[in-house]
């Protein structure tokens, strides 16, 4: 039976570090604050924004919710992003994905300044995390893969990492910062042939596709060590990731579990780039 990779012990350590960073940050007069802005309601958006405001709360960072209209024109938008940015007390801004189409995702995503893109969305953060340079922020759920290797005593150096989704929220970063870690990478998508034997000769599988258990026994083989990444809803309604957990678990040696694998650790560590941000700026 597998190691279960719990996502709340290492969510916890990191909000335990986070509450005496920011009580000395308190003590300079400094209160650190996100901005999230989100456009249209959205249910998942929401849940997340609940999420964010409890943690938040927990560790004293105050958020600010710009709430606009699923039918806000762009200038209204650039405008919002444009006063976070110029907003001396705001220290980080999360902006909610996928716009609307009829906005342009890419630009508002590049206009909000590297210095409070505390969820790597922008050019220079990606630049950053690709560039290995410390501009801006690595996207969170990338980042918090490797929090939660880290924080079970999973080595990543020298190993064969199998990456699967290319997405530059998860999937190419995850692979940039495991590759600075000494991993060596194979960056597999929808395209890949023969994906099953590439994952099975992996050391550690990152699944990150957005296929509700997609990848059963025949991916996996013993030994590895598994992060599920994917947040999917089944035809049953069934909150899951992209293993089928069920038939993965007894092979492997760690699995994430969904519920209770990654998602707490990406919240966790976006409130440490919010943290960082305002320490970075008083500098
Ligand atoms: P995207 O849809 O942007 O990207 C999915 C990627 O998976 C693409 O690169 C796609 O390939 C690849 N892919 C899709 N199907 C297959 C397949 N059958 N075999 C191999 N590769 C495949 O998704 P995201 O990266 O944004 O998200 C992925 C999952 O992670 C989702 O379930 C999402 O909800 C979850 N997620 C979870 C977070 C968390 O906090 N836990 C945060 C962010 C995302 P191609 O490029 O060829 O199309």
């Amino acid at each position: 039976m597998a190691q279960q990779l719990l996502g709340g012990p290492v969510a916890e350590a990191i909000y335990g570090e986070l509450s005496e960073r920011v009580e000395a940050l308190r003590k300079q007069k400094v209160h650190p604050r996100l901005a999230i802005i989100r456009v249209g309601d959205d249910p998942a958006n929401a849940a997340y924004e609940r999420t964010v405001l409890k943690r938040a709360e927990t560790v004293g960072i105050a958020v600010d919710v710009h709430e606009l209209p699923a039918d806000v024109n762009r200038l209204a938008l650039y405008a919002d992003i444009e006063g976070i940015n110029v907003d001396a007390r705001i220290h980080g801004c999360l902006m909610f994905r996928p716009l609307p189409s009829s906005l342009d995702e890419l630009t508002a995503c590049n206009m909000i300044s590297p210095h409070k893109d505390v969820d790597g969305v922008g050019a220079t953060s990606l630049a950053g995390v690709f560039m290995g340079l410390p501009e801006g922020f690595a996207p969170c759920t990338a980042e918090g893969c490797l929090k939660m290797l880290d924080f079970h005593g999973i080595e990543v150096r020298g190993k064969h990492v199998v990456v699967v989704g290319r997405s530059l929220v998860v999937g190419k970063p995850a692979s940039m910062l495991l590759l600075a870690r000494d991993a060596t990478v194979t960056l597999c998508h929808s395209s890949t042939a023969d994906l099953e034997a590439i994952m099975r000769a992996a050391d550690i599988v990152v699944c990150a596709t957005g296929n509700a258990r997609a990848f059963g026994a025949s991916c996996f083989s013993a030994g590895q060590v598994v992060l599920d990444v994917g947040t999917n809803t089944d035809a049953d309604g069934v909150f899951c990731g992209d293993v089928d957990f069920v038939a993965v678990e007894p092979i492997v040696e760690g699995i994430t579990p969904v519920p209770g694998g990654l998602g707490a650790v990406t919240t966790a560590v976006l409130l440490q780039h919010v943290v960082q941000a305002a320490e970075a700026r008083e500098r």
